[in-house]
């Protein structure tokens, strides 16, 4: 194995080189360095990256660590002590960090290396980081289209071998649909399983950390060292320790997987329908028991999330006001104009569009229409789910109605780009945690060949469950296997 192979390595067999001494942290630090200077200036992913910071970092890396030696990136929403953490937001453009969120801590603690800060939409409101006040990422399988989002510059950095495994945040989908676009693995944790403590709050009872990797097993080890309660973070449940990796291996015979009647819906790419529909059958060949169940309030979910996350959003960024936090204005009059200045100068168009929808759906008189129904409809959501989890032990849906799409294409329509997380809000309203893995390709008209991901959602708490029948799937396909042509050399 030569130095531009390391790049490509799983987490798992890095590791493994790893602790053998057969390299050690500093050449993969610098062997990754090279395929990032190689690769991103197509790509886009990284916002940041401080490779004197990471490599002071793997002199003292103990290899002998779960993740020892091992280099994450992380999404640049996410606080690393002395790093940029923009959100890819003109308000925060030269905000420095000046502490470690608890994902990091706990990462570190695991041996792993935070090196670089990935690209994302705007405080991570979107779905193709193209709402990014910093450029747009593109994807690795074609480089004409996006990488999803809002985790968009994480999973194109892990799709490109330009990092072993990323860190993202999923309030609506955005670990899980960005990695359906770029062809790897992205789950997102029950609520409270992972701390929120360090990471920009976006929708406070919604947002989730999630790993992003190139396979399942790499995925089980991240959730092995992320998990846990934090007293930092009170929404954050104390738990004894899961280990995510038990479960591998163990087959599916006999398990029930649901499929929910209400996913075969108008403006499904039929693309996206016959994979899916194929993992389906593929597990019925594997043992498991298919089961048709419904879950009828989900249909609200998208309606639902825009009330409750934007609400919430509105609340959560009114702490950025030129003052506390980043960018200023030039001569403010007053405090007022100081305040408006600051934030029309530093917010981008969609953050303005949720903050005003927010502050429209709190406002009194209209709290009772849409912010109290909101979260009657959620409760109800909630529900289905629970119901449907006494009949079948995980779902099977799309992530993503549509494969990637070209960047420019949905931009100029809100709705369109809001219809992408269809499949995906209901886990955060839920509160349960989903899984999003590759299951294979779709050909399109002008000839591109575009990885499609398929999502299995669990009951709160069974991130385990949904591993080991990812595994299972994973390892009869292969389909992770398949690397975009940009990483061939
Ligand atoms: N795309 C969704 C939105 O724009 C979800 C984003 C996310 O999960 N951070 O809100």
């Amino acid at each position: 194995m030569t130095p531009r192979d390391l790049p490509a390595l799983t987490v798992a067999e890095l590791q493994a080189m790893l602790r053998r001494r057969e390299v050690s942290p500093r050449e993969v630090l610098t062997a990754l360095h090279e395929r990032i200077a190689e690769v991103d200036p197509r790509v886009g992913a990284y916002l940041s990256r401080d490779l004197r910071d990471a490599l002071r970092r793997a002199e003292r890396a103990d290899v002998s660590l779960s993740l020892g030696g091992v280099p994450v990136a992380i999404k640049d929403n996410i606080n690393v002590a002395g790093q940029p953490c923009t959100c890819a937001s003109k308000i925060l453009g030269n905000y420095r960090a000046t502490y470690d969120a608890t994902v990091i801590t706990k990462l570190v603690a695991a041996g792993a290396i935070p090196f670089g800060k990935t690209n994302l939409d705007e405080f991570a409101m979107g779905s193709s980081t193209e709402n990014s006040s910093l450029g747009t990422t593109f994807n690795p399988w074609d480089l004409q289209r996006v990488a999803g989002g809002s985790s968009g510059g994480s999973a194109a950095a892990v799709a490109a071998d330009e990092a072993f495994a990323a860190l993202g945040s999923d309030t609506g989908g955005s670990v899980r649909q960005p990695a359906a676009l770029t062809g790897i693995v992205g789950l997102k944790p029950t609520y409270g399983r992972v701390s929120r403590f360090g990471v920009t709050a976006f929708a406070s009872s919604l947002d989730q950390v999630g790993p992003l990797t190139k396979n399942v097993r790499d995925c089980a080890l991240m959730m092995n060292a992320l998990s846990g309660g934090d007293v930092q973070d009170s929404t954050s449940l104390h738990l004894p320790a899961t280990d995510h990796t038990a479960q591998l291996g163990h087959d599916v015979r006999g398990l029930r997987l649901g499929i929910a009647k209400e996913h075969s819906r108008p403006g499904v790419d039929p693309e996206v329908q016959r994979l899916v529909r194929a993992a389906v059958d593929h597990f019925a060949s594997l043992g498991a028991e298919i089961v048709e169940v419904s879950l009828p309030q989900t249909e609200y979910a998208v309606a639902v999330y825009y009330v409750l996350a934007t609400a919430e959003a509105s609340a959560n960024l009114a702490r950025f006001d030129g003052i506390r936090y980043g960018h200023r204005t030039g001569n403010p009059r007053d405090l007022l104009d100081l305040y408006q200045r600051s934030r029309a100068e530093g917010f981008g168009p969609e953050v303005k569009r949720r903050i005003i929808l927010g502050t429209y759906v709190l406002s009194s008189g209209y709290y009772d229409a849409y912010y109290s129904t909101a979260l009657k409809i959620r409760e109800l959501i909630r529900r289905d789910f629970v119901r449907v989890f006494e009949q079948v032990d995980a779902l099977i849906s799309p992530t993503s109605p549509i494969p990637a799409f070209k960047a420019g294409d949905l931009g100029s329509d809100p709705l369109q780009m809001y219809l992408a997380d269809i499949f995906t809000i209901p886990a955060n309203l839920a509160g349960i945690c989903a899984l999003s893995l590759p299951c294979g390709f779709a050909e399109t008209s002008d000839g591109a060949r575009l990885p499609v991901g398929l999502q299995l959602l669990g009951r709160a708490l069974d991130e385990a469950r949904l591993l080991q029948i990812g595994y299972a799937y994973e390892q009869s396909t292969g389909w992770h296997m398949q690397r975009p042509p940009l990483a061939h050399r």
